[in-house]
């Protein structure tokens, strides 16, 4: 295997408090297993609200002075973030693959994703520098976006560290204090965010982590000292975080599932788009919100999808891809694939017979796995598989195809593959989603454009990143003007 990942046990983990690692008031603690070894890794706290209590606390106590430091220093920590993770970039790869079970390059490419948010980060004094205008005679109307306050975000296993900074530097930069509740599988990779964070200069108390499950997610959404939460996960928990946040007067922007739709038209480019859509379906072994689930073949694609089963047959495990998160994960991916085998889906590749890479026989494996004749009602065409699975179902015409996208509960991407403008504006116009790629299989917006889906992926208001991300962790004030014209004392002068 390239870029080989080492069997390390660091032992027992802290949350991080105030600027340093501090243990928790609870005795209950979480395994964390590497996946590619099926082997216990390290320990975290599963804290308790007195916990978060006391990283709330603290963070209320460092608002008092991070907010009201100019924006351009805020801004100098972002800038010194950057190149302390670049020069850490093989460690925090290293953490990423260890506990998610990424393969090296992956998780590289997933910190270059959550550096872009930082290098966004360092345009807040631009973007946050106001507005003013005279508004009637002598009246003048100026407006600024200030910090909430503490304001908390929870994030999933998939993308450790990426997730965690499409929040932290535009929440911190603009001069909130955060609290970050990281996936309990996944927490390693935030540690070391939390060190860089603080030899970047950030000031003690304005990042913290706390570490735990349910408890210390009910716990951000009910605390009443914090006033935002985002969220990232799946759309069942996000629509219970949104809900439960807004029930307690907080502002919520809660990001789910997806189950994203490739139409594939004759017309389109045969090599890349057998090749976009198996780097789109199998990337990150399909553990992505953004990954191709469903390929919708409009009337007779098949000389695509066999350049696609015959480039599938080479994409090998370790290298292509990594391993999946855990045993539960690994088996509902194989359950969705027996059950749609059983219901008459035609098995083109079968990901269950898939050979472990050497030295990696015990870790979580599932090759790339693509199932034909789906029908459109069978639950691995409906369902969020979120494994190394493409689902292909046919249709005659596009207006089935939008049918079946639009059918489809969830809304993060959707793309078309064509050489058609006619076909990829109609098809972009029409689709149900956030996110569209035309003849791009995984359509995520770079910044300053925002990352955001439709329907039952996204609850509240919005997106995390860009400008939209920016509006999210402030408040508007406006302050109206109108001073005396007939100061006598100072007449003279004039
Ligand atoms: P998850 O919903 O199981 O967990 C996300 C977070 O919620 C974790 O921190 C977890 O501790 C917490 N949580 C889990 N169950 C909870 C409960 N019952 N009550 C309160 N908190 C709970 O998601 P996951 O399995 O870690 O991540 C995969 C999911 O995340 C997929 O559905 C994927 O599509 C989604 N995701 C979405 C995006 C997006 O941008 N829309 C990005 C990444 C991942």
């Amino acid at each position: 295997m390239s870029n080989t990942i080492q069997y390390q046990n660091y032992g027992p983990q802290n949350n991080w408090v105030d600027g340093k690692y501090q243990p928790s008031k609870s005795e209950k603690t979480i395994s964390i297993i590497s996946p590619y070894f099926d082997k216990e890794i390290a320990t975290i706290p599963e804290s308790n609200y007195s916990d978060l209590d006391d990283a709330v606390q603290k963070a209320k106590t460092a608002f008092l002075s991070w907010s009201n430091f100019n924006i351009r220093d805020r801004a100098e920590v972002m800038f010194n973030l950057k190149s302390i993770m670049e020069k850490n970039v093989d460690e925090l790869a290293e953490l990423i693959s260890l506990d998610n079970g990424k393969t090296i390059p992956d998780s590289k490419g997933s910190i270059l994703r959550g550096k872009e948010v930082v290098e966004f980060a360092t345009s807040l004094p631009t973007l946050l520098q106001g507005d003013s205008a005279p508004v009637s005679a002598g009246i003048n109307c100026t407006m600024t976006q200030e910090p909430l306050g503490v304001v908390a975000g929870i994030t999933p296993f998939n993308f450790p560290a990426m997730v965690p900074l499409w929040m932290i530097p535009l929440a911190v930069t603009a001069g909130n204090c955060f609290i970050l509740k990281p996936s309990e599988q996944t927490p390693l990779s935030t540690f070391k965010l939390a060190e860089y964070l603080k030899e970047a200069g950030l000031p003690d108390g304005v990042f913290n982590i706390v570490n735990g499950a349910r408890e210390i997610v009910e716990g951000i959404c009910d605390h009443p000292d914090i006033k935002a939460v985002a969220f990232v996960g799946s759309s069942a928990v996000a629509k219970i975080v949104y809900s439960r946040a807004a029930s307690s007067g907080k502002r919520a922007l809660c990001l789910g599932g997806a189950k994203n739709h490739m139409i594939v038209v004759p017309d389109a480019d045969q090599d890349s788009t057998a090749k976009g859509l198996l780097a789109s379906s199998m990337g990150s072994a399909g553990q992505r919100c953004m990954a191709a689930s469903v390929a919708v073949g409009v009337a007779n694609v098949d000389p695509i999808i066999n350049q696609l089963v015959h480039e599938a047959k080479n994409f090998k495990l370790g290298v292509d891809m990594g391993t999946i998160v855990s045993k539960p994960a690994f088996d509902r991916i194989t359950n969705y694939i027996d059950e749609a085998e059983k219901m008459g889906a035609k098995v083109l590749i079968d990901g269950r017979k898939a050979t472990p890479p050497e030295g990696y026989e015990n870790g979580y494996w599932i090759g790339a796995t693509i199932l034909d004749n789906v029908d459109p009602e069978w639950p691995s065409a409906t369902d969020e598989i979120f494994g190394p699975v493409l689902s292909i179902i046919r249709t005659d015409t596009l207006e089935n195809a939008m049918k079946i996208e639009n059918g489809n509960q969830y809304g993060n991407a959707a793309a078309v593959f064509t050489t058609s403008g006619q076909v990829a504006k109609t098809i972009s116009e029409s689709a149900s989603a956030g996110m569209i790629g035309i003849n791009i299989g995984v359509p995520v917006p770079r910044e300053p454009y925002s990352f955001g889906g439709w329907n039952e992926s996204k609850y509240g208001h919005g997106d995390i990143t860009g400008r939209s991300g920016v509006d999210f962790w402030t408040n508007l004030k406006k302050v109206t003007s109108r001073w005396p014209e007939s100061n006598e004392a100072w007449k003279k002068y004039f």
